[in-house]
């Protein structure tokens, strides 16, 4: 075999993605410096960079979240365990991830405490406290907080023991406005994954068997990853008035009367940024979208001669003219590695934008932007620059989203046969639109025959009209979306 060429060299750090996806996932995490596992077993801990890419997420979904007439507010982290046994199926549901404190001050507790795994349970008692009249509706609270679930195989980011979200809570005077809430919100939501993320997802209803412990109904997003699974970006549930009777929230009514309220609850969490990097990543690591990127651009001087006294004076203003609109910018001026080793870095760590600089740009007034999502170079003047680095991050976020919109048309399928569907997620998998009866068992049937679940049925799902389940034979109600998933 050949030597290698130099450039291949620096990326044999990262498992190729076409090899082995799960482990690419995981050397992206690390070599991108996101995440680092942490001495505690199934617990991660969010490094600078990983945590400024969540703090970008966090500012645009909490514009929103208050743009929409939300408040944020904080509870506690611990949560008496009679309150969360109190509602059934919400204990059943979370029972086995369930973390207690049983010691404190030196003494054991008279009662145990939960560390919350979601917060229905501490929240609804707190809203039973507040609401008397329907003058008191709607609370529209939301909470940025962490959550603990004690899961048994984790993975950055996609699931870990802990993780951060936000969770809303809210509490409604009418079913017609609970329902409102729950679809608006996961509207919401498909606008920040797409819009920001660049990672388009598919809204819909979940099945019976995959909605939130005690909700009516729970509605989801899904997205496509880059090896055909499946990732449920984030939840929103219409909880009817089945909290509300456990924890007594109950109000006077407008015609007197006393009724319990409606309320919902939706959260999305960390659980994003394993989605970004696994719908754009590469071969050469990760490729964030220019909107959540940490650094949109990373400005690299060609290190040749006296490039301190010449060329960096020229990136320092570069970037500060950059900076001054807007643009996040990172001026890699060591001068302990070179700009090949820079370049391959950056592109690792997925920033989206490269502008190169060095002496022979300067004589000739241009530099040279490289593109992370194509690699793409250009020579740009630098006259009306920063424009044009502007409509270039433009150009790569809706690239991002086109290609991600286009891998999910090529690897959505639809399969009215059992046997159709079979070869299906044995071979290439990805979504598979197939009609279904509507019952648990042939649900529960094809999850265990194919690991494929019900990620959701679409909104916008074709009816079934004379079509039969595709596991029982049935008459089909509806069709929904399969797939195997995170
Ligand atoms: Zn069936």
């Amino acid at each position: 075999m050949s030597k290698k060429p130099e450039k291949e060299t620096f990326v044999t750090e990262i498992t190729p993605r076409s090899q082995d996806f799960s482990r690419w996932y995981l050397d992206v995490v690390r070599r991108a410096e996101l995440a680092d596992y942490s001495p505690v077993k199934g617990f991660m801990v969010i490094r600078p960079y990983g945590y400024a890419i969540w703090e970008l997420i966090q500012k645009a979904l909490d514009t929103r979240i208050k743009a929409t007439g939300h408040v944020n507010a904080y509870f506690p982290l611990f949560i008496p365990e009679s309150l969360l046994n109190k509602e059934a199926e919400h204990v059943e549901g979370f029972a086995p991830q369930v973390a207690y404190v049983t010691h404190g001050g030196g003494e054991e507790l008279e009662e145990k405490l939960v560390v919350r795994p979601t917060s229905e349970a501490i929240i609804g008692t707190m809203y039973a406290k507040w609401v008397q009249s329907w003058r008191d509706l709607p609370i529209l609270i939301n909470q940025w907080a962490n959550v603990v679930r004690w899961e048994k195989v984790t993975r950055p980011f996609l699931r870990t023991t802990e993780f951060l979200w936000q969770e809303g809570h809210t509490a409604h005077e009418t079913e017609a406005e609970a329902e409102d809430e729950t679809l608006k919100i996961l509207h919401l939501y498909k606008d920040v994954l797409e819009t920001e993320m660049a990672v388009p997802v598919v809204e819909g209803r979940k099945s019976d068997s995959e909605k939130f412990a005690g909700a009516l109904r729970t509605y989801s997003i899904e997205a496509l990853m880059g090896d055909g699974r499946a990732l449920q970006a984030g939840t929103s549930h219409n909880l009817g008035q089945n909290f509300a009777k456990v924890f007594d929230i109950k109000f006077q009514a407008r015609d007197k009367s006393v009724q319990y309220v409606h309320g919902t609850s939706w959260g999305v969490s960390t659980r994003m940024i394993g989605g970004v990097i696994m719908t754009h990543g590469d071969e050469g690591g990760l490729i964030l979208p220019p909107r959540i990127a940490p650094y949109q651009v990373v400005i690299v001087p060609i290190s040749r001669g006296n490039w301190k006294e010449t060329v960096l004076p020229k990136a320092q203003a570069i970037r500060d003219d950059l900076t001054a609109r807007g643009v996040r910018v990172m001026l890699d001026d060591r001068d302990t590695q070179t700009p090949g080793w820079k370049y391959n870095e950056w592109e690792l760590r997925g920033v989206p934008l490269r502008l190169e600089i060095g002496p022979k740009d300067i004589e000739k007034s241009q530099v040279v932007l490289a593109r992370r999502d194509t690699r793409e170079k250009s020579f740009v003047p630098m006259e009306g620059l920063t424009a044009k680095v502007e409509e270039m991050l433009g150009t790569i976020q809706t690239a991002l989203y086109d290609r991600a919109i286009q891998y999910r048309a090529e690897h959505t399928t639809e399969a009215d046969t059992y046997a159709e569907f079979r070869e299906i997620m044995d071979g290439r998998p990805g979504f598979v639109i197939s009609p279904w009866c509507g019952s648990a068992k042939c649900e529960a049937d094809i999850k265990a025959e194919t690991q494929a679940t019900i990620r959701n049925i679409p909104f916008t799902s074709k009816p079934a009209t004379g079509k039969k389940c595709l596991k029982c034979d049935a008459p089909a109600t509806t069709h929904a979306w399969f797939a195997k998933s995170y």
